[in-house]
């Protein structure tokens, strides 16, 4: 029987956090100015609001100016694109973060793509999706949660060259540039989806696996090769047995012990990954806008 090993996203994150704000101090000495970082918010969902504030907490503590801009749910996209525009020329912002999911009557691709592809932290442009995918990824902003992802698979396998790795799911914001970031570690990728068949014999070949489908513990223990690596990205809220409710992954995480090699847990693995790679990403575009080198984080 194998010996799981929890690979720990949170101490891997406050490390990340940890060598940003020493590079934020750096990029002050030299330049005379912190980097920017603004959030943009269109509506009052509970969960956006949250995520918004604790963004700005997150930077703030790493030495990056926070801004926010808090439009009502009424806001027309011609309003929240010339925002956009506003904040493209405004040189004391270096990222620019939409919070998703924007409200029905925006088109969220329009928004994106009006962004500065400088200041597009998410990494969601179609300039920064074409630089990861034809191998210049370090001319890209990479989408933080999928790059969260590689630096604790790195930790995990510091050569996953030849390996099999299997992305579950094929969103533009995690499967799909996670599948661009192992093509280019040398692995070779499939992605399964809603209408591959057969997912647990595919996931069965995995070396590496990367769940992110969106379905509480859908990933059962018998469909992960024995030593895998597994990458939880699923955040899934669902009744606990004591009347309140609980987070769970998108792999069924008791089953995985004893068969997978490492696993992130959920919470606790990639979630504070995703917040320290959104202040890396910042601090790497205020090294590009501003001439300096950039640190390799
Ligand atoms: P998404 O946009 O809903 O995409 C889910 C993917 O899973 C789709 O490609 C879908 O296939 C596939 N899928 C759904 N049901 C399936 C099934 N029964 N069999 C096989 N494939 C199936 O979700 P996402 O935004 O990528 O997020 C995925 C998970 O990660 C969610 O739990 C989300 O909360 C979490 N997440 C976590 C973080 C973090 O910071 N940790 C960040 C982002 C997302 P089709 O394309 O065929 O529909």
């Amino acid at each position: 029987m194998v010996v799981t090993k929890r690979i720990d996203g949170k101490a891997r994150a406050d490390r990340l956090v940890a060598d940003v704000a020493v590079a934020v101090a750096k990029l002050k000495a030299a330049a005379g100015v912190a980097p920017g970082l603004c959030a943009v918010l269109v509506g009052d969902d509970p969960a956006s609001q949250v995520y918004v504030r604790n963004k700005g907490k997150s930077a703030t503590a790493a030495g990056i100016q926070s801004f926010q801009e808090h439009l009502p749910a009424n806001t027309s996209e011609a309003e929240l694109l010339a925002l956009i525009g506003r904040l493209n020329v405004d040189d004391r912002v270096d990222g620019i973060l939409v919070q998703l999911p924007l409200p029905k009557h925006i088109d969220p691709q329009r928004v994106i793509d009006a962004i500065d592809p400088g200041k597009d932290v998410d990494g969601f442009h179609e300039h920064n999706v074409g630089h990861l995918w034809s191998g210049g990824a370090n001319r890209a902003l990479i989408p933080c949660t999928p790059y969260g992802c590689l630096l604790l698979l790195r930790d995990a396998l510091p050569d996953p060259t030849g390996a099999e790795a299997v992305v579950l799911g094929r969103s533009n914001i995690v499967g799909k540039p996670m599948a661009a970031l192992l093509l280019g570690e040398n692995c070779t990728v499939t992605v399964a989806h809603s209408k591959s068949r057969d997912i647990p014999a595919i996931l069965r070949r995995a070396d590496i696996l990367v769940a992110a489908v969106g379905r509480p513990e859908f990933v059962r223990g018998g469909w992960i090769k024995p030593g895998a690596i597994v990458i939880d990205v699923g955040i899934n809220r669902v009744a606990a047995s004591d009347g309140k409710s609980k987070l769970v992954g998108d792999v069924a995480f008791a089953e995985a012990q004893g068969v997978a090699g490492a696993i992130t847990p959920v919470p606790g693995g990639v979630g504070p990954m995703t917040i320290a790679c959104l202040l890396r990403n910042t601090l790497i575009a205020a090294c590009r806008r501003r001439g300096q080198a950039e640190p390799q984080l």
